[in-house]
């Protein structure tokens, strides 16, 4: 083979090689933000986020969003955590349906449910949201939150994510209609957070929890009210859902089982702490002598255990003295 096309058949490899790494590093990428539509009834599909916290790896898709189609146009539950994830999840929406998209719920303002409804606000959706969050909205909290995403999330969420707030605030619960279909938005908070909302799609028995339920990984409970969680947890079941789709983890035929685990959970929480409050433990001891065996292998638990059951502790000390 003369020199020169040997040359160029090692280029070609080379070419091949290269092309074929880059190929692997792109599917991994796409892998990680794979935004796939899953259906779980006649009108209702939803899409579910990697288990864990958010982080660079799962470029901040670690919670679910739903959507439903009607023949009048696409509600959505949620636009999750960036506003790259914002667009992958119209994207989704456009896999299935070319109805316009007109209502964006936003189940409760927390950064891994809401920083992608730029995506929708473009798009011409209005967004709804309970009028508890504007507080946290306004707060530094909400800001300091946004720093640390710009941070670890970096560059999916950068100095141009904003803190969008709603079109509508809503008050207490509120029902409404599109092509045929009954919403029932109900204010479960504040429990996970001060402006929960649960979404009950009405002809379909579909509930869609938000942060109410965690699937699969410990919850994010932090100063959450987790006593009215768990009442929240009790009014939710009463409403007979056939499928439940959570705030985090897969969807369920069977929400009485599945939720479980986040009701075992917090009731672990508030009984080790509710003990060590009453009897004056400090924190670090409670914390140590506390069995987290059943908890700890569960996805979440080192991010978010420490500071669940701190936040408990404090909540605890605060039921006890009302109680006194
Ligand atoms: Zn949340």
């Amino acid at each position: 083979m003369p020199a020169s096309s040997e040359r160029g058949a090692r280029l070609a490899r080379m070419f091949v090689g290269g092309a074929c790494a880059l190929l692997a590093a792109a599917a991994v990428a796409a892998e990680a933000v794979s935004v796939k539509p899953v259906r779980v009834s006649e009108h209702v599909w939803y899409v579910q986020g990697q288990s864990g916290v958010a982080d660079a790896a799962n470029q901040g898709f670690n919670s679910n969003a739903g959507f439903v189609v009607t023949p009048e146009g696409v509600v959505v539950i949620d636009a999750l955590g960036t506003p790259a994830l914002g667009r992958a999840l119209i994207a989704a929406i456009r896999t299935v349906s070319d109805q316009p998209i007109r209502r964006v719920i936003v189940t409760h303002y927390h950064a891994d449910h809401f920083y992608g409804l730029s995506a929708f606000r473009q798009a011409g959706a209005e967004v709804w949201a309970h009028k508890a969050a504007r507080e946290y909205l306004a707060s530094g909290e909400a800001q300091a939150r946004l720093e640390q995403r710009r941070r670890e999330l970096a560059p999916w969420v950068d100095e141009r994510t904003p803190l969008l707030t709603p079109d509508r605030w809503l008050e207490g619960n509120t029902s409404f209609a599109l092509g045929g279909l009954h919403f029932d938005l109900l204010y479960v908070g504040p429990a996970h957070a001060p402006d929960d909302l649960a979404v009950m799609v009405r002809e379909d028995a579909v509930l869609l929890s938000g942060d109410i339920v965690f699937s699969g990984r410990v919850p994010f409970v932090g100063n959450a009210d987790s006593r009215r969680w768990l009442a929240a947890m009790d009014e939710l079941l009463r409403l007979k859902p056939k499928v439940l789709i959570p705030g985090h983890g897969a969807a369920s035929r069977d929400p009485v089982a599945d939720l479980a685990f986040t009701r075992d959970y917090l009731r672990h929480l508030r009984a080790a702490m509710g003990r060590a409050a009453e009897d004056m433990v400090p924190f670090e001891e409670a914390y140590r002598q506390t069995d987290w065996r059943r908890f700890e292998n569960m996805p979440a638990f080192d991010a978010a255990n420490r500071v669940n059951a701190y936040g408990t502790y404090l909540l605890m000390e605060r039921e006890s003295l009302r109680k006194k």
